[in-house]
């Protein structure tokens, strides 16, 4: 596709929302193609603001702080979903804020999420709202157990989420969403969890990655592997249920999808995320084009890169001490490490991944 005269050129600034490490990898992304960074979000020395040319340090609900930075920057994108709706309106009106605000909205709520997906006609797991112990109780009969009680925002790495199995833990259940507006999930018995990257640009060009398979430790992502094991009908359904999101959603940036996968090939698409995804690290060092580099150009308005594999990949993450063993990893062939830049390192925070270049088949 020819670079459309509404493409921001290299040299603009692309502000970011969030300083966490997919923040970091997107500024190094955006370097690499000559555009400059200022990264917002209120913890100082952040790791993304240890490689952005900018940086501000204030909260999200700071009006007089995002007004400069708005002015700042041409065009705003954001790493986590977190961000207060009024935040996102007042940078919306002064820069294009991709992807696009409904987007984020939807992202933002398990309920908002998966009635999207109903209404596209994709599988997801049962599900009803939560907002007194009375819904909770029908639920569980309608439903069935096990289920898993999830506050339908601010969710991340299975935090806010309690799985039931017998009908006496209800009360409890209901008392550790501490008020929260929740859903109940029927719980998907799936073989394999998956999950698909799709980058849309302004101009209309969409582009998917291959299906990554990914593997979860205490509800925390370990390994992805590409290409996923899948069968050539689950593919099929990953990629298309990618596509139809992507459209529906009008997406302007890059989003993940994420799903299981059942004993009898179905597809059960569980959420999505509008940003660059840590089951897409893989792709730093196994696919033509980078995440971050595909959502650089997404968000920019840039032709889409190819996003064929190099050679099969696996992404390890390394999750609190894991990474005490960086020497370890540098010294093995095959073996590419990315670390994050935190200094603190605790059980279960992300602090760095390493991506195995794995032997093509055949
Ligand atoms: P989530 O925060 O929804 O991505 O959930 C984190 C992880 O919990 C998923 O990757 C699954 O491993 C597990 N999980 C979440 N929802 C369900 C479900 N409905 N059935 C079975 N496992 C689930």
């Amino acid at each position: 596709m020819a670079v459309s005269s509404k493409a921001l050129p290299p040299g603009s600034t692309i502000g970011i929302l969030g300083g966490g490490q997919l923040g970091r990898m997107f500024a190094l992304a955006a370097a690499r193609l000559g555009y400059k960074t200022h990264v917002y979000c209120p913890e100082v020395g952040c790791p993304t603001s240890q490689v952005t040319d900018q940086a501000t340090f204030k909260d999200y609900n700071d009006d007089k702080a995002l007004a400069v930075f708005a002015d700042s920057v041409d065009v705003v994108t954001y790493e986590f979903e977190n961000i207060p709706d009024a935040a996102v309106e007042l940078l919306n009106a002064k820069r294009p804020v991709r992807p696009n605000a409904e987007v984020l909205h939807t992202s933002q709520d398990r309920m908002f999420e998966k009635q999207l997906f109903l209404d596209l006609g994709l599988k997801t797991a049962p599900f009803a709202n939560i907002n007194v112990l009375s819904d909770l109780e029908q639920a569980v009969e309608q439903i069935g157990l096990p289920a898993i009680l999830k506050t339908r925002r601010f969710g991340y790495d299975g935090k806010g989420q309690v799985k039931i199995t017998q009908s006496d833990q209800v009360p409890q259940a209901f008392d550790d969403m501490a008020g929260a507006a929740a859903i109940l999930e029927g719980f998907v018995s799936f073989d394999t969890e998956i999950s698909v990257l799709v980058a849309q640009s302004p101009a209309g060009e969409q582009s998917l990655f291959p299906v990554a398979e990914n593997v979860h430790r205490n509800h925390i992502l370990d390994v992805t592997t590409v290409p996923a094991s899948a069968s050539v009908m689950v593919v099929d359904q990953a990629l298309d249920a990618a596509k139809k999101i992507a459209s529906a959603l009008k997406l302007e940036g890059l989003l993940a999808v994420e799903m299981f996968v059942t004993a009898d090939d179905q597809v059960i698409i569980n959420e999505i995320a509008p940003r660059p995804h840590n089951s897409g690290h893989w792709s730093m060092d196994g696919c033509q084009t980078d995440q971050f580099e595909q959502a650089v150009r997404a968000v920019c308005n840039l032709p889409l890169g190819d996003t064929s594999i190099i050679t099969p990949t696996k992404m390890k993450n390394l999750i609190g001490d894991e990474v005490d063993d960086w020497a370890t990893y540098l010294a093995e062939p095959n073996a590419k490490l990315h670390l994050y830049g935190k200094t603190e390192s605790r059980p279960g925070r992300k602090m760095g991944h390493v991506n195995y270049l794995l032997p093509k088949k055949g």
